[in-house]
């Protein structure tokens, strides 16, 4: 017997219709490309991302086109993503932080039709166009007073190319799991891959960070996306505060720790989400000039490993609850965040802060095992290290136009990441499988030895990589970036690492150097170091 619900198909533009008609009155402030701050609010950008279905669909883009955005988070930019997707287009963001060549593999390979840009990538744009014979048009985000003279083909100032729509349109209708938005993954090796989000699984992403132990806003929120759209499906942010009614502030081209305090400060955001990076230029701000986070209640740490130190001071210094949060570009992205139970309330703070150190627990429809490297599932002991693998309904299942099958037998994906779960579904990243240090047979995490030695207090950055030894296979080589004006020493750094560690994964080796280098997506450059350090010889009588 079937059930007698009506069939609704859970779409995107859904949620900016709701949106506009129950929050409608509901702020979005942006800081713009050309530099003041402008408002608008659910009601007007659900408008006018009618007007952009509207325009496309005059255009000539249909059902499954891809429409490319190479774009700041602003208020243009969601009215493009919604407007795209209303129509059945698939609105591909691109990272502008990639190389010129990979921007335009990428473009070509995903088949983008029409390219829509900030102000800022036009020369950027410019240098590569010349290789993207398959883009029709180029919209630049801006209006006909800030229009640049340029070389682009057809190209038209965004404000103008709307004006000549006048809104009138309905959104396409068409099943749920169709095609809403695509993002390359940042490849550190090989060429990029291309995720493909559907209507279904964003809305249903949108659901899960809904929930109070993930993202958990409301309509009584302010959020500030700090990560931006073009980063692993902009974390769901851009569905999840209409969705819920909360107050939207977009930060523009603006991250650094001044700008984002500004924003924080004059639209009194209660939470925000990004990458340890920007918490770490807004920490310095913060540092340098005795300011305060008085509205700020919670704040996503992402992307990457959130040192013990970030999360101590931004809890008990500023007051506000630091959430650690696992996921990547293929989980739409969110896998895991950390909230702590009642069952946390009895424990010291150094207990608490260890578990919040933790990347956390799955909300449900997202299912986390670990298994061996034959694929047995491994015992949930928070000691015992494995692959960590995924499943549910906004987890990738293939990439675009790639034969290959990424789901193991029981339809899991390998994340790539090595882990430990606790009995309490607590999950703890130790590595990424290709950088673990495999060294006399056993692994040492090198993420643990990155964020003991960032505690130091003369260590701005730390990495850790494998140096090949010939009596345990590999090593750990400790690389350091000191803060300003420190001059840190070898001794100075593994003195205060000893006995916080086992002995056995103590560094072989400290190298400092005054940078270290970062991926797109702001993540450290392993294959890179491993490259530079390939010759490094590690002092006798090491492991
Ligand atoms: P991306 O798809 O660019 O967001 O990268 C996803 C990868 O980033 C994951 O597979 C992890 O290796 C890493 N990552 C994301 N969040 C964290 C975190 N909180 N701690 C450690 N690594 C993380």
């Amino acid at each position: 017997m079937r059930g007698l619900m009506q069939d609704w198909p859970l779409l995107c533009h859904k949620i900016i219709d709701h949106a506009a008609l129950n929050h409608g009155g509901r702020a979005v402030v942006s800081r713009s490309v050309e530099g003041p701050i402008h408002r608008t609010t659910y009601r007007e950008l659900h408008g006018r991302a009618l007007k952009v279905a509207q325009r496309l669909d005059r255009d000539g883009i249909r059902l499954g086109d891809r429409v490319a955005t190479l774009a700041w988070n602003t208020w243009r930019h969601v009215e493009a993503w919604y407007g795209i997707m209303g129509i059945g287009a698939i609105c591909h963001t691109v990272n502008p932080r990639l190389f010129p060549e990979q921007i335009a593999w990428i473009i070509n390979h995903a088949g983008d039709r029409v390219l829509m840009l900030d102000l800022t990538f036009v020369p950027l744009v410019e240098k590569i166009a010349a290789q993207l014979p398959g883009i029709e048009r180029y919209i630049v985000l801006t209006d006909a007073a800030h229009m640049p003279a340029t070389s682009l083909n057809n190209a038209v100032a965004y404000e103008s190319w709307l004006a000549e729509a006048d809104g009138d349109f309905a959104w396409r209708e068409f099943d749920e799991n169709t095609a809403a938005g695509m993002c390359y993954t940042s490849g550190t090796t090989g060429n990029p891959k291309g995720v493909v989000y559907s209507h279904r699984s964003n809305v249903l992403h949108a659901l899960i960070t809904n929930t109070p132990d993930t993202f958990g806003s409301s309509a009584r929120d302010v959020v500030l996306p700090v990560v931006p759209m073009f980063h692993a499906n902009g974390w769901g942010l851009v569905f999840n505060a209409p969705m819920s009614g909360a107050k939207l502030v977009l930060p523009g081209a603006r991250l650094d720790g001044a700008s984002v305090y500004e924003l924080m400060a004059a639209e009194k955001v209660s939470f925000t989400a990004g990458v340890p990076t920007v918490w770490l230029m807004l920490l310095q701000h913060l540092e340098a000039t005795g300011a305060m986070l008085p509205d700020l209640k919670r704040m996503i740490i992402g992307g990457a490993a959130a040192p013990r130190s970030m999360i101590e001071t931004y809890e008990d210094k500023y007051g506000v609850e630091v959430r650690h949060s696992w996921g990547m570009t293929e989980m739409s992205p969110l896998g895991t965040v950390c909230t702590l139970t009642a069952d946390h309330d009895g424990l010291a703070a150094d207990q608490r802060l260890d578990v919040k150190t933790s990347q956390g627990r799955t909300p449900f429809m997202v299912e986390m095992e670990i298994t061996d490297d034959e694929g047995r599932v491994l015992p949930r002991d928070g000691a015992t290290f494995g692959r960590l693998k995924v499943r549910g309904p906004a987890v990738s299942s293939s990439y675009f136009r790639d034969a290959a099958d990424v789901l193991d037998g029981d339809g899991h994906f390998d994340t790539g990441d090595v882990a430990t779960i606790d009995a309490g579904g607590y999950m703890r990243i130790t590595d990424r499988s290709k950088d673990v240090i495999k060294s006399g047979g056993e692994w040492i995490s090198t993420i643990a030895l990155e964020n003991l030695a960032v505690g130091h207090p003369q260590v701005a950055e730390a990495a850790v990589i494998g140096i090949k030894h010939p009596k345990w296979d590999e090593r750990p080589l400790l690389i350091v970036v000191p803060k300003p004006g420190q001059v840190p020493t070898r001794e100075d750094i593994l003195g205060f690492m000893t006995g916080r560690v086992a002995k056995w994964w103590m560094p072989d080796d400290v190298v400092f150097v005054d940078e270290i280098p970062h991926t797109a997506t702001g993540k450290i450059k392993k294959t890179a170091l491993r490259d530079i350090f390939r010759d490094h010889v590690l002092p006798a009588g090491g492991g």
